[in-house]
């Protein structure tokens, strides 16, 4: 891509993201104030909050947008509340200005006075190999995923270079290769491309993937147990974990099979289970973690690939009715999440409170989702809180602290020193503290913030995205207070400004909204159309049937407000971390002590108590 190509796609996103409803928090610039702010929007003016975004706004800059078509779908006025879209909107951008001429980058060095992007292949964790075919699944994944959410063709030829990049792979490496050095990634990202492409070249590649993994583990049987499982890349633990991602396999593995009805898939995900739970000496069979050293090195207190096997331990519990299994993981899951904070918060290291990892706060999201689905359905709390709270304010908004030099160095074959703050714009924190988008550790001016694995926050994007609303046979589910269209219903949000959410009917004659956990049910008011409406309740759901098209149900509690102090981190010996957070309903407006690098929950704008309104743009594919 060249620089004008580079500097286009960063206005254009820009842009966008303004045009279809800014984040209110973003990254604001008031150098060049222009007189154009008459044209905007009556009742966006009046949000003095997000009037420095409207005043960036030009009509070239319009033109462009709509020439590159920056996303589909219908405007609707709506409360300016979290919309994912945005967020995706925000991540497109970002993708695509992180690829370079030799692939994406891998983190992106921003304390320097001169920030720069690297395409690090070795990190310094313990010398694993960090190959560009990780760095590509990653990226690739969440473009394809976020894109699906947009729809348009914004970040289309990025996504067909990325495409580019795993055929060339798949070519040099075998199908295998590629997926096992792109560790469970590759698999992962093979997985979700055939679901929405249902394209044959791909299939084929997966099922050649599986075919000839099924030769290379090494098949063992455990007597005692009366159970086979697998182990790969020899008998060393360490190097089983670090060479193959194995235990990232067992979740794409069980979503082929639902799929494809491919048995040895799922038998594969079987004895990757067995191998992880009664023999990687990783987890207690209480869902504590096995932090003893034994050789695990790094990955003593290492929680991202943890919490990804165990959420395939809960998938593969599903597809197969080990209801034992099932509880396994949601005992794995409860534990991380007792040192969360309850906002969220997944470190790294569970031994050190510092440095939440966006692609751990994924695989926790994947499980917590799974479990609401399977018969926890008050776990929905926790997706809405981590949904709300450090899972987007890990993604980044806010690049006035970056330096942006008079003079920027030329770019090298490995580094890239080009606008680097507002290419980051959308980014995702590799380690974030609680009150800090930038970790104490890694705040050194040489550490690198970001790293590619987490750049597959788009995935959970899509993810949460995807199970705001879901629909069975017994009537449509509204799970998530979060903005969103689908063929059954749109629903607008009013949180955490009210309690409230709106939900027009498309198709949808029996309908389940669900109230938060703190809400007393004597105090939860329904209409339709304005008419109050006795219903039942199912569960954590207001239940209503009778629904007829273009029916607006709307469901009104009063908002908590909660001021807290949690402790986060602390597993064993470790000393937690103390905050205090202040929560509008499920939404942290406050937190402290507060950030000082690139502070975190800067919310002021939320407390008020009616919800602003501005034109938002709804969207959803054909699944
Ligand atoms: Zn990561």
């Amino acid at each position: 891509m060249t620089r004008t190509e580079c500097v286009l796609l960063i206005a254009v996103a820009c842009l966008s993201i303004i045009l279809v409803g800014t984040l209110v928090d973003a990254f604001v610039k008031l150098d060049n104030l222009s007189d154009e702010i008459s044209a905007i929007n009556e009742t966006l003016q009046s949000q003095t909050y997000r009037i420095e975004y409207l005043l960036r706004v030009n009509a070239e800059l319009q033109e462009l947008v709509d020439m590159t078509g920056g996303g589909l779908g219908v405007q609707r006025l709506a409360p300016d509340t979290l919309n994912l879209a945005d967020n995706a909107l925000l991540g497109v951008g970002f993708i695509i200005n992180n690829l370079g001429p030799n692939g994406p980058y891998w983190g992106a060095h921003l304390l320097s006075p001169t920030p720069y992007l690297e395409l690090t292949t070795y990190v310094d964790w313990g010398g694993f190999d960090m190959p560009i075919e990780l760095s590509v699944s990653n990226s690739l994944l969440a473009l394809m995923l976020q894109r699906h959410m947009l729809g348009g063709n914004y970040g289309e030829e990025t996504e067909n270079a990325y495409k580019d990049l795993v055929f060339d792979s798949v070519r040099r490496l075998g199908a295998l290769g590629f997926a096992n050095t792109a560790g469970g990634e590759g698999f992962h990202l093979l997985v979700a491309w055939y679901a929405l492409t249902e394209d044959n070249e791909i299939r084929e590649i997966i099922e050649s993937t599986i075919h000839d993994l099924e030769n290379s583990v090494i098949l063992q049987h455990d007597s005692e147990l009366n159970h086979d499982y697998v182990t790969i890349g020899g008998t060393d633990p360490v190097a089983q974990w670090a060479a193959s991602g194995v235990f990232t396999q067992i979740e794409p593995l069980v979503r082929w099979y639902e799929i494809s009805g491919d048995e040895s898939a799922l038998n594969l995900a079987g004895n990757m289970t067995n191998w992880f739970l009664y023999h990687s000496c990783f987890v207690n069979y209480d869902g504590s973690f096995n932090m003893s050293e034994g050789g695990k090195g790094v990955f003593a207190d290492h929680v991202y690939h943890r919490m990804a096997a165990t959420a395939g331990v809960i998938k593969y519990g599903i597809a197969t009715g080990r209801h034992d299994l099932v509880e396994w993981g949601k005992r794995i899951f409860d534990y991380v999440w007792s040192f969360s904070g309850g906002i969220g918060f997944i470190p790294e290291r569970l031994k050190q409170p510092y440095g939440s990892e966006t692609c751990a706060i994924r695989a926790a999201m994947v499980s917590t989702i799974l479990l609401a689905r399977s018969g926890y359905p008050e776990y929905w709390n926790i997706v809405e809180r981590m949904a709300r709270n450090h899972m987007v304010e890990n993604q980044l908004r806010d690049v006035g602290w970056i330096a942006q030099p008079a003079q920027e160095p030329s770019d090298t074959e490995v580094r890239s020193y080009f606008n680097v703050a507002d290419r980051m714009l959308g980014s995702w924190s590799g380690w974030s503290d609680p009150s800090d988008w930038v970790s104490v550790r890694t705040s050194g001016t040489e550490s690198s913030q970001t790293q590619n694995c987490c750049y597959r926050g788009g995935e959970m994007l899509y993810i949460i995205w995807h199970n705001i609303v879901t629909a069975n046979e017994t009537g449509v589910y509204v799970n998530l207070s979060l903005n969103r269209d689908s063929e059954w219903v749109l629903i607008k949000s009013y949180t955490p400004y009210e309690g409230k959410v709106e939900v027009l009917v498309h198709d949808a004659p029996t309908l389940f909204v669900r109230v938060p956990d703190w809400v007393e049910r004597a105090q939860v008011n329904v209409t339709v159309d304005g008419i109050p409406r006795t219903f039942e309740w199912s569960g954590e759901y207001v239940k209503l049937t009778g629904l007829e098209p273009n029916e607006s149900v709307t469901v009104a509690y009063p908002l908590r407000e909660l001021v807290e102090t949690v402790r986060i981190g602390g597993a064993v010996d470790a000393t937690p971390l103390e905050y205090t957070l202040t929560w509008r309903g499920d939404t942290v407006v406050e937190i402290s002590p507060e950030g000082t690098v690139c502070p975190l929950y800067q919310r002021e704008y939320y407390r008020q108590d009616e919800a602003p309104m501005r034109m938002t743009t709804f969207y959803y594919p054909e699944e």
